[in-house]
């Protein structure tokens, strides 16, 4: 097969930038895209840390003017990855973190520093940097949504554009004075273009405009075209139904592998279950708490938000305390989450309030249930990283934790092919019943192990959903190729 050349427009890109679950995909699935004979190079910001980070670097092309300032395209590579760089200290030079700066506010200059990654995206898919002329540009999240505008208002049939909504719910909308400051014209401002309730929606835009809409999971891709789940953006989905689909995650197996996994003090597998106890005591000693085997021990990494239904677990804590149970939380961000986590610790419950990589990894191979009672999540990525350690997602039935979980219900478990515990509606006292059910099974250990075996034994890896993106870079591909259109063109002659 032919190789397809993909320009992937990312905010953030692991291991070099991360606030969440957009980097690891971005930064994942170049990797697994180049097995299946698609070159991936990926366009990112120059934040401090992207361009320290780089293996040297050459700048491709200067811009004058970017927005306020001048300009460089960089060719580099780094941890892997092939980028183009835009290095633009007016924009991007600065602390904090991609959005917000070390206040917690969005930086005010938002709708700039993402046009800007938008338009020189724009440059590199029309062939003007370098000689590089990408077949398909894959646009991530609202930071990227107007290259597909961009594209579509320069009159561009090609390349064809992947729009990918990773989280619904960051929109990217600035008022409608930027429209021509952010070089969109005139007619862009309406309900086929740009526009979005009286504002310029960046996420809109992309949406309006690719030739193809992903999200990051089956499920998802059907909840935001209803109203409850689509955000204001469901009448679009809607419309545009026939050209969105869901493809799931994965998670780099080699980072998340409990056999090799360098911050476990005990590695394991599935047919060396019994390690996991030194994991285990590790983190009940690092959290302070009651050292003790035979409590089940529940896990939380997560961003503190309304998302994330930590409040829901809060409301759920008696019950899990009361059943025997036992907690421990990695994670920030609302102020009030935090402090309602810290006012519960005891001996059996505490949290570190921060972010911590090494942490996360102890917690997923030390802990035996991994709760996520998600409002809803597009995706999920750690509990895919929690199956593939033995520790049991107990999930909210939603979006992608729905598609990547089976409930051990009694006929899962009759047929011997659960892999978790799932509850709904997504209320306090159904995730304790759901916690409840954990108990009750955690009570029959062999019953127990055979859950583990099947959450280790499922695919996460980036091997099937990278088949997918390609089926479809490739189908878009051929859809605008001139050749493809010639051969198409003879072969309705042949059939007349
Ligand atoms: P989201 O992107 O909505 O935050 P995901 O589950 O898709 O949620 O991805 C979150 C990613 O960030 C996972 O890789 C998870 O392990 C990681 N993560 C979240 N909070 C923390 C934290 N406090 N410390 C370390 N890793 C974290």
């Amino acid at each position: 097969m032919a190789p397809l050349d993909v320009l992937a427009v990312a905010s953030e890109i692991f291991p070099l930038i991360k606030t969440g679950g957009l980097a690891d995909v971005a930064g994942a699935l170049p990797g697994a895209l180049a097995a299946e004979g698609v070159a991936v190079r990926s366009l990112v910001p120059g934040y401090p840390r992207v361009l320290d980070a780089l293996d040297g670097g050459v700048a491709v092309a200067s811009l004058n003017d970017l927005f306020g300032g001048a300009a460089h395209i960089v060719a580099a590579h780094a941890s892997g990855l092939d980028l183009f760089v835009i290095d633009a200290p007016h924009l991007y030079a600065r602390d904090g973190d991609p959005y917000r700066g070390p206040g917690g506010g969005d930086w005010a200059d938002n709708a700039f520093r993402f046009a800007a990654l938008s338009r020189v995206a724009v440059l590199l898919a029309q062939g003007l940097v370098d000689g590089y002329r990408p077949d398909v540009v894959h646009a991530h999240d609202w930071q990227a949504g107007l290259a597909p505008a961009y594209l579509h208002y320069a009159g561009a049939i090609e390349p064809a554009t992947v729009m990918t909504i990773h989280n619904l719910a960051f929109q990217g909308q600035f008022p409608a004075y930027l429209l021509s400051s952010v070089g969109l014209p005139e007619e862009a401002f309406s309900i086929q273009g740009v526009e979005y309730y009286g504002a310029v929606g960046y996420l809109k835009a992309g949406l309006q405009f690719a030739d193809r809409i992903t999200t990051v999971s089956p499920t998802y891709a059907a909840e935001i075209r209803t109203p409850a789940g689509g955000m204001g953006m469901d009448g679009l989905l809607r419309a545009r139904a026939d050209v969105l689909s869901g493809i799931l995650n994965g998670i780099d197996t080699t980072v998340w592998d409990p056999a090799t996994d360098r911050h476990l003090v005990a590695t394991f597998d599935a047919d060396r279950l019994a390690l996991r106890a030194a994991n285990k005591a590790a983190l009940q000693d690092r959290f302070g708490l009651r050292r003790d085997p035979g409590t089940l021990l529940f896990g939380v990494i997560s961003r503190l938000s309304a998302q994330k239904g930590i409040d829901l677990l809060l409301a759920a804590l008696p019950v899990l305390l009361d059943g025997g149970g036992q907690l421990v939380v990695l994670g920030s961000g609302d102020a009030s989450l935090e402090a309602g986590l810290r006012a519960a610790a005891g001996p059996d419950v505490n949290a570190h309030i921060g972010y911590d990589e090494s942490l996360a990894h102890l917690i997923q191979g030390g802990c035996d249930a991994l709760l996520m009672p998600s409002r809803f999540e597009p995706c999920g990525l750690t509990q895919l990283c929690a199956l593939r350690y033995g520790a049991l997602p107990v999930v909210a039935h939603v979006g992608g934790l729905c598609d990547t979980v089976i409930d051990a219900n009694e006929m899962a478990l009759a047929a011997g092919i659960g892999t978790g515990f799932h509850f709904a509606p997504v209320q306090a006292e159904m995730l304790a019943a759901a916690i409840l059910r954990a108990l009750a099974v955690w009570r029959q250990p062999d019953v127990w192990r055979g859950l583990q075996r099947n959450a280790m034994q499922t695919d996460v890896s980036w091997r099937r959903p990278a088949a997918q993106y390609a089926a479809l870079y490739r189908e878009l591909s051929r859809a605008t190729t001139p050749h493809t259109v010639i051969a198409r063109s003879e072969a309705t002659k042949q059939s007349r």
